[in-house]
Order: structure tokens, then sequence, then C-alpha cells
């Protein structure tokens, strides 16, 4: 690595370091600010009127059921929740992770989950190469808060991602499938265990079909899906929603 490259390096850990202690000393102590209009936020960053506008899912569009994929959504995966994931992404905005987080266990202890609760919650592994340079894994900041309100354990050493999956932007779905294919692995604690997956948004679902895929060959009992924003692909209805192309 260059000196100058080394030197970017130490900067953006520093960055990170001080953002993390934003975010777990001060942020507790401070208070709410709602992140949309400056208000105060109502236990949460975001004030009353600006929670009420949030596009949430009803009972049907909540639902993931497509072919080896099921669980929940709480969003739909447009404006403002878009660019919530986009500053929490790309633009090292943890407190986005920290308000999705909120925002699915909200709609998690809203919605009537059939399913008995999961043993564990399992984030969406990033490659460790991207670990590296975000810094951190939103699906973990987001699982913590969910793992944290409705108190289930958080397991980061079940699941791995084991093939660096080029940025799945801008490709198709097809594409997407093939860029996924045999890209996690699980490890065999899991087996008897009932786990709920978290990550931040579902387009295709083809990510979580892999992630779902390696559990339940690792001996999971029942894989479930915990997602803050669904991106509503096909707006036809709900049962063009909930078939096969979740
Ligand atoms: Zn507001």
């Amino acid at each position: 690595m260059q000196i100058g490259g080394k030197y970017r390096d130490v900067a953006r850990r520093c960055q990170l370091l001080a953002s993390e202690l934003v975010d777990r000393v001060l942020t507790p102590v401070l208070p709410w600010v709602c992140v949309r209009c400056g208000d105060a936020g109502a236990g949460i960053e975001l004030c009353p009127a600006c929670l009420d506008a949030l596009p949430w899912l009803d009972e049907s569009l909540s639902r993931l059921s497509g072919p080896g994929v099921s669980g929940r959504a709480a969003l739909a995966y447009r404006p403002p929740v878009d660019g919530m994931v986009t500053a929490l992404k790309y633009h090292r905005q943890r407190v986005y992770g920290r308000l999705l987080g909120e925002l699915l266990a909200i709609r998690l202890q809203e919605l009537p989950l059939q399913d008995r609760l999961p043993d564990c919650l399992l984030p969406v592994p990033l490659h460790r190469r991207r670990l590296r340079t975000r810094g951190y894994n939103q699906a973990a900041l987001i699982a913590r808060v969910v793992g944290y309100e409705l108190r289930l354990p958080v397991v980061t050493h079940c699941l791995s991602r084991v093939r660096h999956a080029d940025s799945q932007t801008g490709l198709g779905r097809g594409g997407r499938l093939q860029n996924l294919a045999g890209t996690f692995v699980a490890h065999n604690p899991v087996a008897g265990a009932h786990v709920a997956i978290v990550d931040d948004v579902i387009t295709t679902g083809a990510t979580l079909r892999d992630c779902t895929r390696a559990l339940l060959a690792a001996g999971a009992e029942s894989v479930t899906c915990w997602v803050a924003a669904r991106a509503l692909l096909y707006s036809t209805g709900v049962q063009a929603l909930n078939g096969s192309k979740v």
C-alpha cells in the first residue's frame, strides 16, 4: 500500500471510530430530532407526523412469500426510505441503521406474526473486503436494534459471504441471480434453530434466497426473513408481488 493510501485508510478508520463513538455514547443522551423536518422526535429520529407519512406496507404487502423466501418487510423502498438506505450504505450515515432498525421493529411488533419468534437474528453478512471499505455492516446495525427491541440475540458468526459479489446495482434479475449463486455458507451451530435473517432491502429476493438455502442446508429448522424495505418492482397488486417475482 502506498503511503498516501495508508494515511487515507487511517483517516477513514478515525472517522468511523468517531461516528461509532457518537452513535454509542452521545446519541442516547441527546434529545431526539426528526431527520426529516428537524422537529422533536418521538423516542426515535422522526417526529410523529414524519413517522406516519412513511410508506408503511400493509399486512398483505409486508408478507414475503416468494419461492425460497418467506418473512416480512416493513416499508416500501421509495422516498424517503430509499434515501435513508443510500445514506446508510454509501454515505456512512449510521444513524439510518438505527432508524431503519427501529422502524422494522415497530412494524414487526404490530403485525400478527403467526410463527413463533425466532431463536436468533442473523444479519446478511458482507464480504470481508466490503466490510473493510464500508467499516460496518448495515444489516448488522439494523439487526442490533431489532434484537434489542424484541429481546432476541444477534448472531454474526453462523453465516458467511464466501464470494465477493460485485455490486448488485444495475444488474437485471437474471444477472443478480447468477451473481449470487453459492455466495453464502452457513455453519452448523444453526442446526435445529429457527432463525430470522435481517437485511436492509429486498429487491429480487436473490440474496435472501441464497442465505435461506445455505441455512437450511446447514440444518436450520426454519428460516424467516425480516427486511426494513421492499422494492415494489411489480405494482400490479398483491398477487404479482407475492408470486414468483419476489
Ligand atoms: Zn418530522
